[in-house]
């Protein structure tokens, strides 16, 4: 992994984690969170709060590893909520994909503040289209680092996320975000992926 910082530069950058599925971008995240957390320093972490996968107050890596976040609904609200708190080094944001289009330039002014910004997104949707934020924050952050997972069909290499509903791919025109009983995600290669119809 190239995750390297020059420790005479100033302070204030982004860390983007990206990559599909089952690739570990949440354990990579909380990984990286809890580093500075050990070393003291105030860390503030943010999640949308369209994702209740397992908990509403933390972040949980699919094997359980957890750290406590604030829900937002609304990107704005990470300034609000730095503005009611002072000294803080280190932010993360979870699943940058599903805030809206103005988080880019609120990590932008924070980092510009001083502040480690350390977020993690997919890449791509599940009709492997470019994902919202992600696209942009390849070009904007200083560190990106793209994590690929295992093909659930082959055991190839994946970076590519399969959307299964009712047990067949996910059609085109299906809503882009469904986190619901009866979807299901897998990991798949360029080869096992089936580009939605
Ligand atoms: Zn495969």
């Amino acid at each position: 992994m190239s995750y390297r910082i020059n420790p005479k530069s100033k302070r204030g950058w982004i860390e983007l984690i990206t990559g599909c599925m089952f690739a570990g971008k949440t354990e990579e995240f909380i990984r990286r969170l809890k580093r500075y957390q050990y070393a003291k320093q105030t860390v503030i972490v943010f999640k949308p709060e369209i994702d209740t996968r397992y908990s509403i107050e933390d972040v949980v890596s699919h094997s359980g590893i957890k750290i406590p976040a604030y829900s937002i609904k609304n990107s704005k609200e990470i300034l609000e909520i730095l503005n009611k708190n002072k000294n803080v080094d280190v932010i993360g944001v979870d699943e940058i994909q599903f805030l809206d289009l103005n988080i880019v330039d609120i990590l932008n002014q924070v980092a510009n503040k001083g502040i480690i910004v350390i977020t993690n997104g997919l890449d791509k949707d599940f009709r492997n289209n470019p994902f919202q934020n992600v696209d942009r924050l390849l070009y904007e952050a200083e560190y990106v680092d793209k994590l690929s997972s295992i093909c659930h069909s082959c055991g190839g290499n994946a970076n590519r996320t399969q959307r299964i509903v009712n047990g067949v791919p996910a059609k085109k025109d299906e809503p882009l975000v469904a986190i619901s009983g009866n979807d299901k995600y897998e990991a798949r290669c360029r080869h096992c992926y089936i580009v939605p119809e």
